[in-house]
């Protein structure tokens, strides 16, 4: 099965090519002394945080589902919501997060439910925009368990909003993407939308 994304090769640990390295030069540019005692180990610090906040980079689809998945007369819609993900705008590199509900339609196969948030933090943890991220994990699931639909729905807030430019603190972000019978029929749809309102508002 292929990734939506190409996987990407590490930079060498360390070295001038590294992302330790980088981010000295970057603490440079700020202004900033490298060297004082706050600093020193920040370099290395951040690269580790970065590489972990893109380690969806090396996994895979295969991986995570490695054969959970079971044949079941069930025909009834499953719903996992509100799945918290933390993600970075590929825009600004910086944070944006919220929570995910992920429903789909069998036809034969189900899947772990302990999987579905996994394959979740597998595309959240790449450089991301909201829509594509909600795609991914649609569509992921469409060809994985090849269902009679698939709905996903991310709310999110954006770091790169609330924090520069327009300062919109308390805006959130919605998309969604529905296939199959999540966008052809409309009571499947409703289903959905009624499953994952029935709760409290993050951002009412
Ligand atoms: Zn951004």
């Amino acid at each position: 099965m292929k990734s939506p994304h190409r996987v990407v090769k590490m930079p060498p640990a360390s070295g001038p090519d590294s992302i330790a390295a980088a981010m000295k030069n970057i603490l440079v540019n700020l202004g900033e002394d490298p060297s004082r005692e706050g600093l020193v180990r920040t370099p290395d610090r951040a690269e580790k945080a970065l590489k972990f906040l893109t380690s969806g980079y090396d996994t895979n689809v295969e991986a995570i589902v490695n054969g959970a998945l079971f044949t079941e007369g069930c025909d009834e819609m499953v719903v996992v919501k509100d799945i918290e993900f933390y993600s970075l705008c590929e825009h600004h590199l910086l944070p944006f997060f919220g929570t995910m509900h992920v429903a789909y339609l069998p036809k034969d196969k189900v899947i772990g439910l302990s999987k579905i948030p996994r394959i979740v933090d597998m595309f959240a943890r790449r450089l991301q925009v909201q829509e594509r991220l909600t795609r991914d994990v649609a569509r992921t699931l469409e060809e994985v368990l090849q269902p009679r639909g698939v709905g996903v729905i991310c709310e999110a807030r954006h770091f790169c909003m609330m924090m520069r430019g327009v300062e919109k603190q308390h805006s959130g972000t919605i998309t969604s993407a529905m296939l199959g019978a999540f966008r052809k029929r409309k009571e499947t749809r409703d289903e959905f939308l009624a499953l994952v309102s029935e709760r409290h508002h993050r951002f009412s």
